[in-house]
């Protein structure tokens, strides 16, 4: 059975249109739902409405067809169908049939037993009734482009006109500030022009419209568009935005292009397992008080102390009223964004004197201040609901808040905050309030306190004088904690309503790395983070200055210190950081959220812009680890019901030769000539070791046979990730070139602890003396045989581990490109005969409390290296 939905901006109109039409359905009883009007009552649609006509119409149906009236009815109705899990958004579908006609229509349809399609051809051919003659005649109006709803593109027409397909080639992918360019340069245009995203095939997205481009029209790095134009100067166009793209948005050359990811490339970095400190540590309770001070989640390290500077932009308080003269209200509403869209612009350049790349954010804030999808939504929210002009702007832009906020892609997510920032400028003009209290010049250094911070407050945030931020609100990978740790600030987040009661110019102590703040604080407490917050400071400043040095130990002892990465930005940035080769390229970049499998020739572009960057430094690449935990939706991979004790990794790799030879053929094309080697992830028997370097012969094999270019040998490693190999280290050995321990994995299996749990938090320990065992006898069974051995799990980069790591003989630490100058300095300030002495110390240790304890400890005894 077909259930309906007839969603409409009245109450009594939903309402009447479903009496009408159960009426007319007989005998049978069709199940129908009305979402009309707001909660309390007033013209407009609801979120929540929706979501639970649609919720009965699900319970009661097969198949639910939805109508709807106009305007933000459609934008709500397609936010409810987003928000359902996805068996359930396949039986959903929105028609733009008549409300009134098309709902009797639908109605006697799924009546007489029609299925989902019956029922819609109905509604939508209802107006070919007797009645459509006397009202023609009807000019076949273009609707605007918000109003179309997102059908799933293999229902979508073809567009008309002419198209060119490309691969997205730059790093930041048609984000942000690639978005920007793009619609600026769409707009130059006389032609209708639309981007779509061909790898996801999702809807085609306006290409004149910065919110439709953020929104559908996104694409990464390696993803291919497709872009369309039609009209007079289409082919201009077309060459334009070809042009444009193919240039990689003008980003692609210049050594800084990794540093110029700046803020608009927030979540690149995020994505890059920039992760917040301790993360592995259980969440803290927000905002508990403990003895004098508040806990938070830690967001971004280091201490500060300073007076507070509490932030409290006046709350916008909306009402809304129905007007008489919803044209005046438009007038309101247009000056507001004029006058609104001016402030961004003298921003712009206001701060581009300091910062350009920051400055883009209100660049790109105008111009959704631009956007026919935003502004002609709030218009027609005027006048289709007669709404006072705040109204329909705040409405309008939650909408796209919440939309942007749903979305699969975290720079998608980032963008809904910059929804809000607009959408809260053009509110303080439309109520006539002045220009917020900002955080552009403080009179003296401050710790910042707020509940969020907009990205425009963290815009123009005088850096110098910021401390600290301590956030009543928020997430470590909020966009504040992403900027805070990007700008090395110390944040700490979560600390619930609590903080916001402290007093201006209170003294406050923040520890951004346990996530504590100290309210006026005791002397003595004061001086001891003062002292923290300067000896960390001298520390990172001095250990980037020799980032370049060895990580040679007193005692002469070198070992090797590289990087974790995931793609080109992310390598070049390891270089930046003194890395001294890639310990781990995690290939998953390359196959996650996109469509279909990257063939052979896609990795193997991939894999070599990547050693082209390493030049002759080493690049360990590891096979595909994916499956499980992390479904390809194109594999078509069973759910399991332990998916981290199921297919993946090498797992599903020696079963899918069609995924893995492709790949390792790929990988070694790109080892030609250059110092390139693999690893194999997930490694549990020897079994599976002999199979893997089968599976690599016969990729040598069949590259040879056609000839292809490629590496005639490669070293070959295993990771370690499971206590059976590393049980079983001393037999396997002999069968590779090295070991490179995965701590993450092996930690989790270890200890038999989920590692996102974060209930489990307290188990998922690292240096549990459990996994330093294991350690301890891989490295043993490893140098035995000749091997070396590496870490390249989060352990690595860690501070406190880096003595035991080194004193159990470790000959290689891979990590996040960050942490390299740190971990380095503290490998120069030790020598390897002490090291060892730690090691053992911790190995006879019972808990891992005592272990930490007592490497902190050790860290605070060390000296720093000599300076040559
Ligand atoms: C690990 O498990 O330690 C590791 C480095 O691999 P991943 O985190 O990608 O599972
Ligand atoms: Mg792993």
């Amino acid at each position: 059975m077909v259930s309906i939905v007839v969603v409409a901006h009245s109450e009594e109109l939903a309402v009447g249109v479903v009496k009408l039409a159960s009426q007319m359905a007989g005998e049978e009883s069709v199940p129908i739902f009305p979402a009309g009007g707001t909660e309390d009552g007033r013209l407009g649609t609801s979120f929540d409405k929706v979501e639970r006509a649609l919720q009965e119409a699900l319970d009661e149906g097969d198949q639910v067809l939805i109508l709807v009236d106009l305007g933000s009815a459609v934008m709500v109705t397609q936010m409810a169908i987003e928000a359902l899990p996805s068996d359930a958004q396949d039986r959903v579908h929105m028609t733009n049939a008549p409300l009134t006609e098309g709902t009797i229509a639908a109605v006697v349809a799924a009546a007489g037993g029609e299925g989902i399609d019956g029922v819609r051809l109905a509604a939508e051919k209802a107006l070919a009734t007797p009645k459509v003659p006397e009202l023609e005649p009807v000019e076949a109006a273009e609707a605007p482009s918000h109003e179309e709803p997102e059908a799933p593109s293999a229902e979508e027409p073809e567009a008309e006109g002419k198209s060119v397909e490309m691969t997205v080639p730059n790093p930041t992918g048609l984000h942000a500030r690639p978005a920007a360019r793009f619609v600026r340069t769409a707009m130059r245009f006389d032609a209708q022009i639309t981007v779509q995203n061909v790898t996801h095939g999702r809807p085609r997205a306006n290409a004149k419209s910065m919110m439709e481009v953020a929104n559908t029209g996104t694409a990464r790095q390696g993803e291919r568009i497709r872009v369309t134009a039609e009209g007079d100067e289409a082919e201009k166009a077309l060459e334009a935005l070809r042009a444009l793209v193919e240039d990689g948005f003008g980003e692609m050359e210049g050594e800084e292009q990794a540093a110029a990811e700046s803020v608009e490339t927030e979540a690149p970095e995020a994505e890059r397992a920039e992760m917040p400190p301790e993360t592995r540590q259980p969440a803290p309770e927000p905002a508990s008080k403990e003895a004098g001070g508040l806990q938070g989640i830690p967001a971004s390290e280091g201490f500060a102390v300073g007076p507070a500077f509490v932030y409290r932009p006046p709350a916008l308080e909306v009402e809304s009223r129905t007007v008489s003269d919803p044209s005046e209200e438009v007038v309101r509403l247009q000056r507001a964004l004029e006058e609104a869209r001016e402030q961004l612009t003298d921003l712009q350049a206001d701060i581009a004197e300091r910062d350009e790349e920051v400055a883009e954010i209100f660049e790109f804030q105008r111009m959704m201040l631009e956007d026919p999808t935003l502004v002609d939504g709030m218009e027609e929210e005027i006048r289709e609901a007669s709404s006072n002009a705040e109204a329909a702007a705040e409405m309008v832009t939650e909408e796209w808040e919440r939309r942007l906020e749903s979305g699969e892609d975290t720079l998608m997510r980032l963008r809904a905050a910059d929804v809000r920032d607009a959408g809260n400028r053009v509110l303080r003009i439309l109520l006539g309030m002045s220009e917020e209290q900002t955080l552009r010049s403080l009179p003296e250094p401050v710790v910042v306190v707020a509940d969020e911070l907009t990205p425009s407050d963290t815009a123009q945030m005088d850096r110098e004088m910021v401390q600290a931020l301590c956030m009543a609100g928020g997430g470590a990978t909020s966009h504040v904690a992403i900027l805070a740790r990007m700008w090395s600030i110390p944040a700490v987040v979560g600390l619930g309503e609590e903080v916001l009661a402290i007093a201006d110019g209170t003294p406050l102590a923040v520890d951004g790395h346990e996530g504590r703040v100290e309210v006026d604080p005791p002397e003595d407490v004061i001086r001891e983070y003062e002292e923290q917050r300067k000896a960390r400071a001298a520390r990172l400043e001095r250990a980037m200055a020799e980032r370049e040095a060895a990580a040679v130990t007193r005692d002469g002892h070198r070992v090797e210190v590289v990087a974790n990465v995931g793609d080109v930005a992310s390598a070049r940035e390891a270089l930046e950081f003194g890395a001294e080769g890639v310990g781990l390229l995690r290939t998953e970049f390359l196959y996650l959220d996109r469509a279909t499998v990257p063939d052979e020739e896609e990795q193997y572009g991939a894999y070599r812009a990547i050693a082209d960057v390493m030049e002759q430094r080493p690049l360990i690449i590891r096979t595909l680890d994916v499956g499980g935990d992390k479904p390809l939706p194109y594999l078509d991979l069973e759910a399991e019901m332990n998916p981290f004790l199921g297919v993946r990794a090498i797992r599903l790799a020696l079963r899918r030769p069609d995924l893995f030879q492709p790949q390792l053929r790929a990988i070694l094309r790109a080892a030609e000539g250059r110092n390139v080697k693999v690893m194999f992830p997930l490694i549990a028997t020897y079994a599976e070791v002999v199979q893997a370097k089968e599976a690599l012969t016969e990729a040598h094999r069949t590259l040879a046979e056609e000839g292809v270019p490629h590496a005639e040998t490669v070293d070959v490693g295993i990771m370690v990730e499971t206590p059976a190999a590393a049980l079983q280290a001393d037999a396997i050995a002999p069968l590779v070139d090295f070991f490179s321990i995965g701590s993450n994995d092996l930690t989790q299996y270890t200890l038999a602890t989920d590692r996102g749990n974060e209930e489990l938090g307290y188990l998922f320990q690292a240096l549990d003396p459990a996994v330093l065992r294991l350690i301890d006898r891989v490295i043993e069974a490893a140098h035995a045989a000749g091997k070396w051995v590496g870490l390249c799990g989060e352990l690595a980069g860690r501070r406190r581990a880096i003595p035991v790591l080194l004193g159990l003989g470790l000959d290689e630490f891979s990590m996040t490109p960050r942490a390299v100058p740190e971990a380095k300095q503290i490998i120069r300030s030790l020598s390897l005969a002490e090291a060892k002495e730690i090691a053992q110390e911790a190995l006879g240790m019972s808990t891992v409390e005592d272990v930490e304890g007592y490497l902190d400890a050790v860290l605070d005894d060390l000296e720093p290296p000599s300076a040559e």
